[in-house]
Formats: C-alpha cells, sequence, structure tokens
C-alpha cells in the first residue's frame, strides 16, 4: 500500500488560502511556474512566469514558485535568489514557494506506488546501447521510440545484469490502449498515440529523478489547476496526462487533471529562435532602464490577437488576458518594441511613482518639463543638469550677442516668464521663430532643443537665467 503523502491537495490549496485570507479553497486557480535554477530567468520563461501569475491575479487565485532543483549538481542556490528576486522586481511576487529537492518523499512514495501497479520497470541499457539502437531505427526510416526490451526481461534476467553490478534506470510504461487527448488552453483538441512514444526515463541508476514524474507528482500534490507553459512541453504533457491517471488510480485519488494550456515559443524578430534571447533576462533591461511595467505590457500581449499598447494599468491587462486569444504562431520579440514601450509609460508616469529614482532637486513640476523628452527615467539627470548647470554654450555671432544681451535686460519675473520675454523680445526685435526662440534656448540650456522652455524657465530661475543669458551675451 502506498504510504499517506504529507499532505493533500485539499490540503494545500486551505493552507494557501489562509496565507491569502478567505477565498474558496476548491475552485480557486492555482498556478505554478517552475524553473530549474540552473541559470538566470530570460525573456521567455518571465513571459511564461508572466502568463502564469496573470492567470491567478486575473482570478483571485493562487500563483506558485515551483523550483525544480532536482538536478543537484546543476542547480545553483544563487539562481534561486536570482529568480525569487527576479520575479518581485518585476512584480510577480508568487503566494508560495515549494522546492522539489524538499519534497522527495513524495516522488519515492509516488514511485512504488507506480512500481506496485505495474506502471515502471526498471531497464539496464547504457547510453551507447540506446544510442546504437536508434541510429539503426533512423536507418530503417522508423522514428526512434524506445522499443520496450526491457520490459520483455525475465526475472532472470534482470538479476543476471544486477549480479553483474548494473544498477537499473527506471521508465514509466505507458498504456498504448489508453487515448492521450486534452482540450488545450491555446492549441485546441489535442490527441497522441501512447504507442508513438517512448516510456520516459524517469528516474536515474543513482536514484536521481529526471523532470517528467517529480512534475506531474507536484502538480497532483499542489493542486495545480492550470499547467501554462511554452510549447516545447506538448509531448511531455502527453506524457503526464497518463502518469497523471496511473497516479491518481495507485494512490486511490479523486482529482481532476489540471487544465493544459501551450504558448507559441517566443521568437526573435527575424522570426528565429534566437540565442540572444536565451540570455536576455531582468539584468540586461535594468541596465537599459527598461522598467517592469513596460516588459509586462509587451510581454502579456505579444503573441496574442490583443495589441501590444503601453497600457500602465494592470488591471485593463488582467480584464484582456485570455488563453483564446494566444496565437499559435511564434511570438516575436523585437528589443525596439519594448524600448518604445518603455518610453511611452515613462511619459505617462506621475511623480509619485518616479519621484525615489530621480535626482536631488527635481520636484513634481521639474518632472513635468522634463518627462516628455525622456526615453527613460534615468534619462532625468542629464536633462535635470541643464537646470542646475553648469552648461556649456555654443559660440554665438555678434548679432545674436547683442540680441542676448537685450534678452538679459528684458528677462522680467513673473507667471510666465518666457511668454512675456519672447513676446518683448518679438516687439523690439521684430525677430520670429527660430531666430526668436533659438538663440535664447541655447543661452539658456546650452541646447539646440529639448524640454518646453516654458515650462523649464521658472524652474532655472531669474537669477541664473539673466546670468547664463549674459554669460551667452559675452
Ligand atoms: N522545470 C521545467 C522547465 O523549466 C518546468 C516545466 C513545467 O512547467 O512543467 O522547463
Amino acid at each position: 500500500m502506498p504510504i499517506a503523502l504529507a499532505f493533500s491537495t485539499g490540503d494545500l490549496a486551505v493552507l494557501v488560502g489562509c496565507q491569502k485570507g478567505g477565498y474558496s479553497a476548491r475552485m480557486t486557480t492555482i498556478t505554478r511556474f517552475a524553473p530549474s535554477p540552473t541559470g538566470r530567468l530570460h525573456v521567455g520563461n518571465i513571459r511564461t512566469a508572466l502568463h502564469n501569475w496573470m492567470l491567478a491575479r486575473g482570478s483571485g487565485g493562487t500563483f506558485m514558485l515551483r523550483i525544480d532543483d532536482t538536478d543537484a549538481a546543476r542547480s545553483k542556490e544563487e539562481y534561486v535568489d536570482a529568480i525569487r528576486a527576479d520575479l518581485a522586481w518585476l512584480g510577480m511576487e508568487p503566494d508560495g514557494e515549494e522546492r522539489q529537492s524538499e519534497r522527495m518523499d513524495l516522488y519515492e512514495t509516488a514511485f512504488e506506488a507506480l512500481k506496485q501497479a505495474g506502471r515502471v520497470y526498471p531497464a539496464y541499457e547504457t547510453a551507447q546501447e540506446l544510442e546504437l539502437k536508434r541510429k539503426i531505427q533512423l536507418g530503417r526510416g522508423l522514428p526512434p521510440t524506445y522499443d520496450r526490451a526491457a520490459m520483455a526481461m525475465s526475472a532472470e534476467e534482470r538479476a543476471a545484469k544486477e549480479a553483474e553490478g548494473i544498477a537499473p534506470h527506471w521508465r514509466f510504461a505507458l498504456d498504448h490502449d489508453e487515448p492521450i487527448t486534452w482540450e488545450d488552453g491555446v492549441r485546441g483538441t489535442q490527441k497522441f498515440d501512447a504507442s508513438q512514444l517512448s516510456d520516459p526515463v524517469i528516474r536515474r541508476a543513482n536514484g536521481s529523478w529526471l523532470y517528467m514524474l517529480p512534475s506531474a507528482v507536484d502538480d497532483i500534490e499542489m493542486g495545480i489547476t492550470d499547467v501554462l507553459r511554452g510549447e516545447d512541453h506538448v509531448s511531455n504533457t502527453a506524457v503526464q496526462i497518463q502518469m497523471f491517471t496511473a497516479l491518481f488510480a495507485a494512490q486511490h485519488k479523486t482529482q481532476d487533471l489540471p487544465r493544459f494550456a501551450h504558448t507559441a515559443l517566443l521568437v526573435g524578430k527575424e522570426g528565429k529562435l534566437s540565442k540572444r534571447l536565451g540570455s536576455l533576462g531582468c539584468d540586461a533591461f535594468r541596465e537599459k532602464d527598461i522598467g517592469a511595467q513596460a516588459i509586462i505590457a509587451l510581454l502579456a500581449r505579444l503573441g496574442t490577437s490583443q495589441p501590444v499598447e503601453p497600457i500602465a494599468d494592470l488591471q485593463t491587462l488582467l480584464d484582456t488576458f485570455d488563453l483564446s486569444n494566444f496565437s499559435r504562431a511564434p511570438a516575436k520579440f523585437d528589443d525596439a518594441e519594448l524600448e518604445r514601450l518603455n518610453t511611452a509609460l515613462v511619459h505617462q508616469m506621475d511623480y509619485a511613482e518616479v519621484a525615489d529614482r530621480l535626482p536631488e532637486g527635481i520636484d513634481e513640476a521639474g518632472w513635468h518639463a522634463i518627462r516628455p523628452n525622456l526615453s527613460t527615467i534615468s534619462e532625468a539627470a542629464e536633462w535635470w543638469a541643464l537646470v542646475t548647470g553648469p552648461i556649456e554654450l555654443p559660440e554665438f555671432s555678434e548679432e545674436d550677442r547683442s540680441y542676448l544681451a537685450q534678452a538679459a535686460v528684458a528677462l522680467t519675473w513673473g507667471d510666465d516668464p518666457w511668454g512675456t520675454l519672447t513676446a518683448a523680445l518679438k516687439d523690439s526685435t521684430g525677430r520670429k521663430g527660430k531666430a526668436l526662440f533659438l538663440p535664447l534656448r541655447q543661452a539658456l540650456t546650452g541646447m539646440n532643443h529639448g524640454p518646453d522652455m516654458g515650462e523649464l524657465l521658472p524652474l532655472i530661475g531669474e537669477e541664473k537665467a539673466r546670468g547664463r543669458l549674459q554669460r551667452a551675451a559675452g
């Protein structure tokens, strides 16, 4: 008899429910993001995390982080920390976390139950033997599925292998008679013929676990209602659906299968799988001062029928997030699109949102003057330096110098010093357009372009402004 599991699905849902306070445990959507801590998160898995987070947030559900660290050799604690930090920076904090390395008892129990039920079997082939079989099958034009030679071994043959000191690895026996089908949230009806699939190796000879079984066990034990991941997992889902039903039967559980949805992969803007995207993550975004809002606005809609727009309001994104909007064609990631979104979002930001990221001295009026000129928040410092000075002046013509000398005299201070000054100079000098405005802008800021002078001049202040005009006048 399988030993009772540490806790049941219901327990976990209730536990999580208690933390979050008061929603119905059974009906809640529970999603999970399950990265392996063998590297930093990249834009592809950030997108998967976001989809799972949105699916949960949009329905008052629970978003779980599951650290897939069964591979002790490749998993690193620094990556676990980085994954948590990146999710926090993106504003996608999970409601709970599980680590596969702490759940080994569950996998052992499930494995024993499957063994009892005759759904796992030992296999003794070496990697070289398997490779040879594959080559022969391919040479004959056959699909390279595992031939189940180990399943056919007698007890004596197995004993003989063990006597030679060969420890087995373990395969899950697919049921060739059980049709595999599911309604995929993105791909529609999916059908697989189990006989076309290899019985997956689930456990290595040294006892360690491969991805397939622990993931299915956790999805059951954590009460995951929706498995939402990239389409590279479609054939894993086919196998895992049989694992689910085998585990339900072997462990006498009455539980629904989770819903499955597989999103098309993320590719570069040329439409190809991109190596660069595999290493593009939060550090690179931060370095370019791309904010989490822009990443979320882009990734929430990329590859869907909804337009990608600079939407700052999360609720709007949540309300329009729907798996049925996802396309089966690859989603194209374009850095320039992300940068454009970021810029448009910066232009919408209120002072309160950015105040703690601005250089000393920029107040609300300063932010409003500078904001339309920024493509990233960090550029605020450069523009603010025009206000605080010192500024570098260009060379002025004789004529402009005398114009600027007049300006220094004409400058008066009131509600709209720029409007007053330019109106006065227009009258007194007959200058208009560029000849009227550009030398003033150059003298007051050292630049040919920049923030609206009507907003900027009050920030520079009367004394400094007059000083700059006088200096420019020579
Ligand atoms: N650790 C697996 C991966 O990163 C999880 C896949 C899944 O979502 O089940 O590919």
